[in-house]
């Protein structure tokens, strides 16, 4: 490393854990974010599965380890093992970042701030809004939820018939509940709901992982479906430029791409840990963004 501060027994340590995490774009992120604004942290992943969960959140507590992210599979397995959540983990079932007050750990999940500071910045504003949502994971589940918070006034969330139907049932019904925004589910697999949803929407969503290497020659909307006036966003950042953003633009549709939000929701968990604001414009030129 050529700049930075020197790694010390004051440096903080800040971790990852999920598996597979090697290719995470995190490290890099926040790593260049502390240099940048001179923080005595560093950030690395750890390759943690369910199995070693609980062994790996007691151990990173005795080590008074400042915080963490948490991804995959582990986003709502660890929430036995904190001592508190925020509002958007319980609507969400699921926690990306975790704080250690000296010793008190709370969960929270910062992918659906994140996702609605990128679409603030890109000029859009959801207030009022009607949005389709592809997807019922953890990315969707996010925006479905923070979106709802913020005031967008109708969702429609499309998922295919597997596993996260049922949970996108759950987390709809609890949106419902405890929200103005009102959710509907619906099976991907009607075409023509999803052609005269999208019709009627302001904002469209892919929340999937259709689009993102190795599924990226999949697109899941057909060039009839996108209309002038519809904002496109892609939660998929690899490629930065999916099939659907392309076609999008082909269709002149405004369109945002998933770096946005995957930096925002960086920025988020970093000011949670270190009380500063991510120097966003910095880092993203030190990533070549
Ligand atoms: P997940 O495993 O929790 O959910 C996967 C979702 O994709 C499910 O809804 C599933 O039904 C759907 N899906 C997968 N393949 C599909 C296909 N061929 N056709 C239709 N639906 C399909 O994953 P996740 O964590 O929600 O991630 C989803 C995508 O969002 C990934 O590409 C991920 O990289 C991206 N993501 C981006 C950010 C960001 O900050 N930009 C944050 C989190 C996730």
């Amino acid at each position: 490393m050529e700049k930075g501060i020197p790694i010390t027994g004051h440096t903080q340590l800040i971790g990852l854990i999920a598996t597979p995490i090697r290719h995470s774009m995190s490290p890099a992120m926040h790593n260049a974010a502390f240099d940048q604004l001179g923080l005595d942290y560093v950030y690395t992943v750890f390759e943690v599965g369910k199995d070693e969960l609980e062994a790996a959140v007691k151990g990173l507590k005795a080590l008074g380890v400042r915080g963490w992210n948490v991804s995959m599979p582990n986003k709502s397995a660890i929430i036995p093992y904190l001592d508190e959540i925020s509002e958007a983990s319980r609507l969400c079932d699921s926690v990306n970042t975790v704080i250690n007050d000296d010793g008190h750990l709370t969960g929270t999940v910062t992918d659906g701030i994140g996702w609605v500071r990128a679409m603030h910045t890109q000029g859009v504003d959801i207030r009022g809004k009607k949005m389709v949502l592809l997807g019922a994971g953890g990315a969707a589940t996010a925006i479905m939820v923070q979106g709802a918070i913020d005031g967008l006034r109708e969702i429609d969330v499309f998922n295919r018939d597997d596993e996260f139907f049922k949970r996108g049932m759950r987390q709809t019904r609890l949106v419902n509940e405890e929200t103005g925004c009102h959710v509907t589910m619906h099976h991907l697999e009607d075409h023509q709901m999803l052609h005269q949803k999208i019709m009627d929407a302001d904002i469209l969503v892919n929340a999937t992982s259709a689009g993102m290497k190795p599924q990226d020659d999949i697109c899941l909307v057909q060039d009839e479906d996108l209309h002038d006036g519809l904002t496109v966003f892609d939660a998929v950042y690899n490629p930065q430029e999916t099939l659907l953003l392309k076609k999008a633009k082909a269709a002149n549709c405004k369109v945002i791409g998933g770096i946005h939000m995957m930096l925002y929701q960086g920025a988020e968990s970093f000011k949670l840990w270190t009380g500063q604001d991510m120097p966003i414009e910095e880092v993203k030129k030190a990533l070549n963004l």
